[in-house]
């Protein structure tokens, strides 16, 4: 399909998704929550000391000790907040692989079978009792499709997305805050995220308040010893690009990488509101399958590691791309078993009788993943002909009707070359 044949379609519908966007809520940080408790946060046992660790192979193009010294630093970006009680210690256990609801916090690249739409760059999984509290939280980056660096103008710099997704693992869902490490946004090459600002410290001294203002100092800790309950749940953050490929940092002058967020529903500076803008075009015309379905049915069961995973039948309604079945099962990371939930920050949840517009690709183990985490999944209000994303926040609702024409727009790009 080529982009030049495409562009008169992105042109004119982007006018009018243009029209929809929502402008801003506040500036400020956004705790990580309960699946329908927004009063309870997701968070670590008061006191707990987190343990972490990094695969011993280090990341595609970076070699084990530069990506745990990358890591060591982002950790203790977090460790210095003054007002923050957080203790991590590296431990030399390392599980192979680190998808395992152990209590260590694993980081690890995976490099052949990256399961979520390849445009993700990482994320993470926090496994987590129903009361909030975080068991488990590892970390997966996408060595699959991307190459890593430390500083390296232009390409992904592992030390900033690494203290991003440290924020999901300590319970810290995406900021509205411009510029906080925990932004929705990302531009490969930029090395800004590796510092925390005071949105992002404050956030984390919501969660884990420090009782005598000397937490950050050295061996000044709040916490004591380890102290973690029993079970454990998921909870995933994630890297998305939202527009264009970038690919093994070939990256296009502007191009900008979006952490899974609520862009179009956050407040945006210039760059960002066009990559908002193009956000749901984007998610449409990547989408190698396009659906609208209602859901059958929701099965959890627990991987090999412990986690809870989900069986997601949908009963498919409409097909507008891709040619689909009647029925379509997504075997998706997340849910809740027994008491414990796995969850990946930034994915979407699937609920019995949701009525869904769903825009999906093929991952590498040839499941159907959403595109962009949570950006591909819409919830229909039939009624009203209208669609939107919970992660959306107040933007307006989109018609359902100018959803389905942009997906057989592209189809449609796509017969006829
Ligand atoms: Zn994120």
């Amino acid at each position: 399909m080529s982009f030049a044949r495409r562009a008169p379609h992105r042109a004119a519908l982007g006018v009018l998704l243009g029209a929809w966007m929502g402008s801003s809520t506040a500036d400020a940080y956004n705790l990580a929550h309960v699946q329908g408790a927004p009063d309870v946060p997701l968070a670590w046992e008061e006191g707990a000391v987190l343990p972490w660790v990094v695969e011993h192979h280090g990341a595609p193009g970076v070699s084990f000790p530069v990506a745990r010294a990358a890591v060591a630093a982002s950790f203790e970006a977090w460790d210095a907040v003054e007002t923050a009680a957080l203790l991590f210690e590296e431990v030399s256990e390392y599980t192979e692989p680190g998808e395992v609801v152990d209590g260590i916090n694993t980081l690890w690249w995976e490099v052949s079978d990256w399961a979520e739409d390849p445009e993700v760059i990482a994320v993470t999984a926090v496994s987590h009792y129903e009361d909030g509290t975080i068991v488990d939280a590892d970390i997966a980056f996408n060595g699959a499709h991307f190459q890593w660096a430390v500083g390296e103008p232009g390409a992904i710099d592992l030390q900033s997305v690494a203290t991003h997704e440290i924020g999901h693992l300590l319970g810290l869902d995406h900021s509205d805050a411009p510029g906080a490490t925990m932004a929705a946004e990302y531009v490969p090459g930029e090395t800004a995220p590796r510092s925390l600002t005071d949105d992002d410290r404050a956030g984390a001294s919501a969660l884990y308040p420090c009782p005598d203002a000397d937490c950050g100092l050295p061996g000044a800790g709040c916490a004591t010893a380890p102290g973690r309950g029993p079970g454990a749940w998921g909870l995933a953050l994630a890297l998305v690009l939202a527009g264009r490929r970038l690919r093994r940092g070939n990256a296009p002058r502007g191009a900008a990488w979006v952490l899974a967020a609520g862009l179009l529903g956050a407040p945006a500076p210039a760059a960002a509101s066009v990559v908002g803008r193009a956000t749901v075009l984007d998610v449409v015309a990547r989408a190698d399958v396009v659906v609208r379905a209602r859901v059958a049915s929701v099965e959890p069961y627990f991987d090999e590691g412990g986690r809870v995973r989900s069986l997601v039948t949908l009963d498919v309604q409409r097909s507008l791309r891709g040619g689909v079945g009647a029925r379509l099962v997504l075997d998706r990371l997340g849910g809740t078993l027994d008491g414990l939930t796995t969850r990946v920050i930034g994915a979407p949840t699937f609920e019995v009788g949701q009525d869904l517009f769903l825009c999906l690709v093929a991952a590498d183990d040839g499941e159907f993943a959403p595109v962009g985490l949570w950006q591909g999944r819409f919830v229909v209000d039939a009624a009203r002909r209208a669609a939107f994303r919970p992660e959306d926040g107040n933007a307006p609702h989109l018609s359902l009707d100018t959803l389905e024409a942009a997906a057989r727009a592209y189809s449609q790009a796509r017969i006829h070359p």
